[in-house]
C-alpha cells in the first residue's frame, strides 16, 4: 500500500560546491536518515577560489576543475544521502546571481516546498560569495511566497532559514543559536569530507569545529553529545511552548 504521508523535504543553498559538506553535512545526513528528501543547490563549483589543490596540477583548466569539483560534490552527497543536486554554474570569485537564476531557485522552492532552508551567514568579509548566496537564497524564498507569482496555491509558507557556521564566526557577526546533535551521523559526515580531495586541508579543521560545538551542545543541554553543527536563525522560532 502506498504511503499516504507526503515526503518531507529540506533545501540547502551552497555558494560553492563543497560548502554544504563542511557546514551542513550533519543536518543533511540526519534528515536523509529520517527519510526526508534533501535537495542541494550549488550556485558555483568553487572552481576559482576553493580548489587550491587542483590548480597545482600541471595543465589544469577551468572546465577540468569544474568537472572534478562536481564529481567530488556528488560523491560526498551520495555519502550524506542528498536526494537531488542542481548546479547553477554561476561562477565564483566573484559569484554573481541574476534574474533567471532567481526565478529558477523560486521554482525549486515552489516545487520542493521545503520545511527548512540552510544557507550561508549574512556577512563574511573574507568571502563575499557567501553572503551573496545567502541574500539570493532568502530573496528566492520571498519571491516564492508571493501569491501573485503562480497563484496562491503555489506560494510557499514560511519555512525557517538557518545560517551555516562561517569560517571565522566573530568577523561574520554570526552566533550559534541552534546546536544540532550530529553524533549519530558523525562518521558519515567525516566520510563525506574525505571525498573532497581538493580541500584536504579542511578535513581536520572541520572535525575540530564539530567537536567544539559538541562540547558546547552538551554544556547547554543534558545531552551526552560529542559532535555538533551550529546554526544561526534568521526568523524567530514560533512555538506554543517555552521548553
Ligand atoms: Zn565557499
Amino acid at each position: 500500500m502506498p504511503n499516504s504521508l507526503p515526503q518531507l523535504s529540506g533545501l540547502v543553498v551552497s555558494a560553492h560546491s563543497a560548502d554544504f559538506i563542511w557546514r551542513s553535512g550533519g543536518a543533511i545526513a540526519l534528515y536523509a536518515k529520517r527519510g526526508w528528501k534533501v535537495k542541494v543547490v550549488c550556485l558555483s563549483f568553487g572552481e576559482k577560489g576553493e580548489s587550491q589543490k587542483l590548480w597545482k596540477e600541471p595543465g589544469m583548466t577551468i572546465d577540468r576543475v569544474k568537472a572534478a569539483r562536481r564529481l567530488e560534490a556528488e560523491k560526498a552527497g551520495q555519502v550524506l544521502g542528498v536526494s537531488e543536486f542542481e548546479f547553477f554554474d554561476l561562477g565564483d570569485y566573484p559569484l554573481r546571481t541574476n534574474r533567471d537564476a532567481l526565478e529558477r531557485l523560486a521554482d525549486i522552492y515552489q516545487e520542493l516546498r521545503p520545511s527548512w532552508i540552510l544557507t550561508h551567514s549574512l556577512e563574511d568579509p573574507y568571502n563575499l560569495d557567501h553572503p551573496e548566496a545567502s541574500r539570493f537564497a532568502q530573496e528566492a524564498r520571498i519571491v516564492a511566497q508571493a501569491h501573485g507569482r503562480r497563484g496562491a496555491a503555489s506560494a510557499i509558507g514560511a519555512p525557517p532559514v538557518f545560517l551555516f557556521e562561517p569560517h571565522q564566526t566573530e568577523q561574520c557577526n554570526w552566533k550559534p543559536q541552534l546546536i544540532l546533535d550530529i553524533t549519530e551521523v558523525w562518521e558519515t559526515k567525516r566520510k563525506a569530507f574525505e571525498q573532497m580531495d581538493a580541500q584536504e586541508h579542511l578535513w581536520e579543521y572541520y572535525t575540530r569545529v564539530a567537536m567544539q560545538r559538541g562540547v558546547q551542545g552538551a554544556r547547554n543541554s543534558e545531552r551526552k553529545m560529542k559532535y555538533g553543527e551550529a546554526y544561526q536563525r534568521v526568523y524567530p522560532l514560533v512555538t506554543e511552548n517555552l521548553i
